[in-house]
């Protein structure tokens, strides 16, 4: 006969939502703006704010979510998943023993740089890190507004260098229009660039690796050089067969009021309307719910917490069930 004994100590603590103190979580670029500010994001002095980072497990650029609510309040995802991994992603994978994704709201004043992340293969090859994302489009994005998605029509590398040399890119890339609540999907691989006037919800897999194609011709005022553009990198990451890329359809999820953004192996986007409440059961994974407008009020077992607009929480895999109220 076998006698196992079970002792649960700190390692069983459970989980519950989480908040993230955003002090120090954010970036001034000089194409930010201040519409973060107005939603209560923690400003930089006499700086434009360009990035929030609303979930962060990246050490490498000193951006590590610090939990600011509950018992673990001053304990960091970093220590989530370096003691708790398994209650707070589920089934959901770790990419390099990190948290698998990196949550940002983004303000562009001014239009970002054309970009590109590498695909897995070439980012192999290269020493970098493939990197899928999507922009959701917040209120407060420009009735003008636009994205640099993908390509115009057929081209080759050797076109596309002397179009970068020669500054004529415009008739090669393709630009859309874009209003509050559109939604993009950005496979590594396709060529982009958010527009001057966009203020996004930015959901993407935890990597960084970024090679700039053109920064149309601009003079960092900091440093009165143009920045650094990666072309070759570039050039071998870009997908060329990549035409027209058009902007999400939202899928009605069946008897709820959620549709479905994007559905793909790293993550899933929905939006949800919210009325007077939504019982909720987390797919084995773990969750991270922006309030977009309204206030949301989101109640667990031990927690309740109220959501303002672009308020952030990360439900671990652990949360059995819990309810939304609008
Ligand atoms: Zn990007």
């Amino acid at each position: 006969m076998s006698v196992f004994f079970f002792c649960y100590t700190d390692a069983m603590q459970s989980l519950y939502p989480f908040l993230f103190d955003l002090n120090g979580m954010t970036q001034s670029y000089l194409w930010g703006g201040e519409k973060l500010q107005a939603f209560g994001k923690p400003g930089i002095p006499n700086q434009p704010l360009a990035e929030v980072w609303e979930v962060s497990d990246r050490s490498e650029d000193d951006r590590i979510s610090v939990i600011a609510n509950g018992p673990l309040a001053g304990k960091t995802l970093r220590w989530l998943m370096e003691n708790h991994q398994p209650e707070l992603l589920g089934k959901a994978k770790p990419i390099n023993g990190k948290f698998p994704l990196l949550i940002k709201l983004l303000d562009a004043k001014q239009q970002l740089s054309l970009q590109v992340h590498p695909p897995q293969a070439i980012a192999t090859q290269l020493g970098g890190e493939p990197k899928t994302e999507c922009w959701l489009l917040l209120d407060n994005t420009d009735l003008q507004s636009t994205i640099t998605v993908g390509l115009e029509h057929t081209t080759d590398q050797v076109e596309f260098k002397a179009a970068i040399t020669n500054d004529t890119l415009k008739p090669l890339i393709n630009t859309l229009p874009v209003k509050t609540d559109d939604c993009m999907f950005l496979p590594s691989g396709r060529l982009h660039a958010i527009g001057a006037g966009c203020l996004i919800l930015e959901i993407q897999e935890n990597s960084n690796t970024t090679y700039r194609v053109f920064d149309w011709n601009r003079v960092d005022p900091t440093t009165n050089s143009p920045r650094e553009l990666h072309v070759e990198k570039a050039l071998a990451s870009i997908d060329f067969a990549d035409i027209q890329p058009q902007l999400q359809q939202p899928m009605p999820i069946i008897e709820t009021t959620g549709e479905t953004l994007v559905r793909c192996p790293q993550f899933t986007l929905e939006r949800w309307r919210v009325a007077e409440s939504n019982e909720h059961q987390p797919m084995d994974s773990f969750e991270v719910i922006t309030c977009l407008t309204g206030t949301l009020r989101l109640i667990s077992d031990s927690t309740e917490l109220r959501l303002s607009p672009l308020t952030t929480s990360l439900i671990p895999a652990s949360i059995a069930s819990y309810s939304m109220h609008g």
